[in-house]
Parts: structure tokens; sequence; C-alpha cells
């Protein structure tokens, strides 16, 4: 093939995570695909005001997406898209934008080009709505990491002890954290001298019901303490840091926007 050829023409359906110019009226997407992942398109002269492409995205949408594949460089040739969704919230709640933009900075950043991985997209299609139409919550936001930990194989091990395997029951003795090895060990082991940190049960019953929990309503349903959300913010914070490769800084910008009062 000639590198004038297109390529072959796919159609998916693609979430808006960045936009970036690259010229005056050209733009670099990158999108969510539902089955080809993260990818890159160019679109150009998007923003001339005869372009086809003119209000078709922006960030948070979700659009029909028809591209070119481009194996070479891993950046596509957008054909055509349409907006299915375009949460139009974002453009006016500021703290649900900020917790949009946390979500798909971390998705865009802990993910490979062209790595498909449709329970990611499901994730974020999920996580976005509840943001667009209920407005941004703390509680929604660590319910997704808890979902992308898992969708990412690195999960928090909260069910059972990672030494003796035994199942940990709320009434039991609380179980110890051990950050390193990214789950709990029972108290019998922990007095044993496995090492790790007390962690209030009341936290690790939460971490536990989000992680089980298919819909972010669970969590946003949650009654949890300022307390308690700081709690899980530091526990959640560390866990990231420790068992992912990217640091995500956008995280405690959102997290402090989701806590700024109102201007008077
Ligand atoms: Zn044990």
């Amino acid at each position: 093939m000639s590198t004038g050829e297109p390529g072959v023409i796919l159609k998916d359906l693609a979430i808006v995570l960045r936009v970036a110019p690259v010229s005056n009226t050209s733009r670099m997407v990158q999108w969510y695909t539902q089955s080809h992942g993260k990818i890159a398109t160019l679109i150009k002269g998007a923003q001339r005001p005869k372009s086809p492409f003119l209000g078709q995205f922006d960030l948070f949408y979700t659009c029909e997406l028809l591209f070119y594949a481009r194996e070479r460089n891993h950046i596509h040739y957008a054909r055509e898209c349409a907006p299915l969704e375009r949460r139009d919230r974002f453009r006016i709640d500021w703290r649900a934008a900020a917790a949009a933009s946390y979500c798909a900075d971390a998705v865009a950043r802990l993910t490979l080009p062209d790595a498909p991985q449709p329970a990611l997209y499901h994730l974020l299609t999920m996580t976005l709505n509840e943001f667009a139409t209920a407005g941004a919550a703390e509680a929604v936001v660590y319910w997704f990491e808890l979902k992308l930990l898992t969708a990412l194989g690195v999960q928090p091990r909260l069910d059972s002890c990672l030494d003796c395997g035994a199942p940990l029951l709320p009434a039991a003795r609380p179980p110890v954290f051990t950050l390193e090895r990214g789950g709990l060990v029972c108290a019998a082991c922990a007095a044993r001298g496995a090492a790790g940190e007390p962690c209030a049960p009341e936290a690790l019953a939460m971490l536990a019901g989000w992680q089980a929990a298919g819909s972010p309503r669970a969590a946003r349903r949650t009654h949890c303490t300022l307390r308690q959300l700081s709690a899980m913010d530091t526990l959640l914070g560390r866990f990231l840091h420790t068992h992912l490769d990217q640091l995500l800084v956008s995280r405690a910008i959102a997290l402090s926007l989701l806590r700024r009062p109102d201007a008077a």
C-alpha cells in the first residue's frame, strides 16, 4: 500500500477524551472506542465554517465515528462523525466537568493505543452518563476508580486474606490493609506478623460494596461522612499511586474542585 492510500474504513462508537489543535482549523482528537480501544484521529479543517465535522464532536460526546485505519503511527483519519450523546451538562456544570475530565484523563493515560477493552468503554460510558444526569459526586469518582482498577487487572483484594485465603467476614476482627500486596490480611495472620496497617471496617465495607456494585448509583446512594470520603480519597489515592505506572495529577485537581464551595 502506498502512503497516499487511505486504508481500511471502520465504524465504531467513540467517546471524545481529548481535543488538541494542530493548526487554526485542524484538530487531533483522542477517542475511546467500543471495539478499537483508544484511538487518535486527525480531523483536517474541523473548524472551517463548512466542515462536515463542525459541531459534530466535543469533549465527552459519544459519536458514531467512521475512520480510515492507519497502522503506521497510530494516527487514523476521521471520515465522518455524528453525535449520539452530547452530555450538555458538562458545558454548564463545572463540578461535573471536572469529574468527567479526571475519568477521561485516567482512561487516556492508562491505556495503550489500538488495544480494545470493551469493559473500559462501558465503564466510561456509565460514569459519564452518571455525571451528566445527576452531577458530580466524590463517591462516584471512587466507584469509577475501583472499577478501573478491576478493568486493568490490579483491583484490591478485599474479600479474602492474602496469606491464608480465609474469607473476611464483617463480624470478624478487623483485617489489616497491605498497600504493596494490594489487599487485606486477616487479624489472625496479622497477629502472626504479616505487615499491614489498620483500616476502618466501615471504609472497607464501602470499598467492597462499591467494588461489587454494577452501577455508580449504588455509590451515590451510600451515606458517607466527610471523614469517610477523606479516608477513601487517601486509601484509593495511595493504591493508585502504588499499582499504576502513571501519576494521575488530574485526580487531586478534580477532587479539590468537587469539594470547593459554590461562589457566593
Ligand atoms: Zn489470614
